[in-house]
């Protein structure tokens, strides 16, 4: 391909035009597209980079809380000076990624993202990306993509293990079908409790961005199309096959939308 021919507003995305995946067509197909991050903190933050860096139409991005001093070590959004202005992540992450890419809209929510709202955020977007650190939200954002039949990428992080996938309703899994009741709080490893790296969380997001792109270039036979399940420490990698529980399950098979409800 000759990218000197390229226009204006595609010259900066050479080096990934020229790949067959993207090219001139698919990138002009991410320039059209929105997406929505709901949690801007580390999955957030390497989520929202990498895709106004590999240049989409529009990115909401949806977080309520303050940049605070134990963030810095893995959400590399922020910055001590963020920290010192006492800005909300989505202010501050709003700014940061303009000075990336002036071309993407960005459009900052400084909101908790619940029942109340979800619909709203979600109703011109083309795909939810999940940078949340909570079940609650998770099984809000699959009833709301359920519903209006919107693919989301689910990714959670807890020290140096992680997971990630891909539910496109009614096609694969939903998170219901992959976990039908939310587990006692009391159950569920934290960030807080175990702790988290970094690194990890870099893996994790970069899968995320990566079928997301696939889905936004409409590749969706190239997606893993498994629950990706890594740990980091162990240097082990796990593809689970998750099925449609279609009949059983009450969000992807009998419609009800509970956490919508609450
Ligand atoms: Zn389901």
């Amino acid at each position: 391909m000759n990218t000197k021919a390229l226009p204006d507003e595609l010259r900066r995305y050479k080096r990934q035009i020229i790949m067959p995946q993207i090219g001139e067509r698919g990138q002009r197909r991410l320039l059209a597209s929105t997406i929505a991050i709901i949690g801007l903190g580390a999955l957030g933050s390497v989520i929202a980079t990498s895709f106004v860096r590999l240049g989409i139409g529009k990115v909401k991005v949806v977080d309520r809380d303050h940049v605070e001093l134990d963030n810095l070590h893995r959400q590399i959004l922020y910055d001590e000076k963020d920290l010192a202005a006492g800005l909300p992540k989505a202010t501050a992450a709003a700014e940061k990624l303009r000075k990336m890419n002036s071309q993407v809209k960005i459009e900052p929510i400084v909101a908790h993202a619940g029942p109340d709202n979800i619909e709203n955020i979600i109703t011109d977007v083309d795909l939810v990306l999940d940078g949340t650190d909570n079940f609650e939200t998770r099984f809000l954002i699959n009833d709301a993509c359920v519903k209006h039949a919107l693919p989301w990428i689910y990714g959670g992080v807890i020290a140096t293990t992680g997971m990630c996938m891909v539910i496109i309703p009614f096609k694969s899994a939903c998170f219901r079908c992959l976990m039908p009741q939310k587990p006692p709080a009391q159950s569920i490893p934290t960030t807080a409790t175990h702790g988290v790296l970094i690194n990890t969380v870099s893996i994790i997001a970069s899968l995320q961005v990566m079928e997301g792109l696939k889905i936004l270039l409409q590749r969706e036979e190239d997606l893993i199309q498994k629950l990706v399940q890594i740990d980091v420490w162990r240097g082990s990698w796990t593809l689970l096959e998750i099925g449609r529980v279609e009949n059983d399950c009450p969000c992807c098979g009998h419609k009800k939308f509970e956490f919508l409800a609450r």
